[in-house]
């Protein structure tokens, strides 16, 4: 996986990507406000216990990805486009580097976990950063502060470094707190290769993609699955400021695609 295959869009730089201090925009920072106030580790258990059952609906990834063209993202400082476009970037890109086919459809479906707020879900329970919960708050997280106002963050247990974790449990489990990672990931995963469920379950999982956070819980599979959600991340960020996506001349490649990897609607 080389770097030089994950070109940034023309006249972007790495660094204006995710520059939430300089941008401030008020709704990404009051989105972190209220995220971290509410992921507490009972939320979590909760939602997990509320979704992953996958029976609410039965649906293919095509609807799934037309619903999330009505989707704006609250969390990202580098929106400009739909959730579809986004979608297609993002595998764009990854097409574009050569890259197996099963890591192109990762790329189209990554996001569709979103569609947790077709059910009415606050975006700060569906998207933005991931982070344990259920042990000690890092400050490596986006807005750390904002953790004080999550009750856990004084619970005799949970605010340990430790916390309810054993050190390197894997991170299969460790709760992180809720959002369209966990989701789709449960979604999908009989469809993919382990690379792609690791990509997808953890994309958001900043602290520990990029900040190098929480290896104490890790293992040695996640170790190994590392290098993956960082390429993947990377074709995910850096292509966002590249041109429209012309999602009719693209739909009948994606149409193949989305039919090999899953042949009958999923389980939502
Ligand atoms: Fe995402
Ligand atoms: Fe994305």
């Amino acid at each position: 996986m080389q770097d030089t295959q994950l070109p940034v869009a023309p006249g972007k730089d790495a660094s204006d990507f995710r520059n939430f201090a300089a941008e401030a925009r008020d709704t990404v920072k009051e989105f972190y406000r209220l995220n971290h106030t509410h992921q507490t580790l009972d939320f979590v258990r909760d939602k997990k216990a509320d979704y992953l059952s996958l029976s609410r609906k039965r649906m293919t990834v095509w609807e799934a990805l037309e619903f999330l063209d009505t989707l704006v993202d609250d969390s990202d400082p580098d929106v400009d486009f739909t959730q579809i476009e986004h979608a297609l970037q993002t595998a764009e890109s990854i097409r574009r580097a050569n890259q197996p086919r099963w890591f192109i459809v990762t790329g189209l479906v990554h996001d569709l976990g979103k569609i947790l707020c077709l059910y009415g879900e606050p975006q700060w329970a569906v998207v933005g950063d991931t982070f344990p919960v259920g042990c000690q708050f890092s400050t490596a997280c986006v807005y750390p502060e904002f953790f004080a106002l999550n009750t856990d963050s004084t619970h005799p247990v949970y605010s340990t470094r430790l916390g309810i974790y054993e050190p390197n449990c894997g991170l299969d489990n460790v709760h992180l707190s809720w959002g369209h990672d966990e989701y789709v990931y449960h979604v999908v995963k009989n469809h993919l290769p382990t690379e792609a469920l690791y990509a997808l379950r953890y994309h958001s999982f900043y602290p520990w993609h990029k900040e190098g956070e929480y290896d104490y819980l890790a293992n040695d599979q996640d170790r190994e699955m590392l290098k993956w959600v960082r390429a993947f991340n990377r074709y995910d960020l850096y292509s966002k400021g590249d041109g429209r996506p012309d999602a009719k001349a693209l739909r009948p490649y994606y149409e193949d695609l989305v039919n090999e990897f899953f042949p009958t609607p999923l389980q939502w």
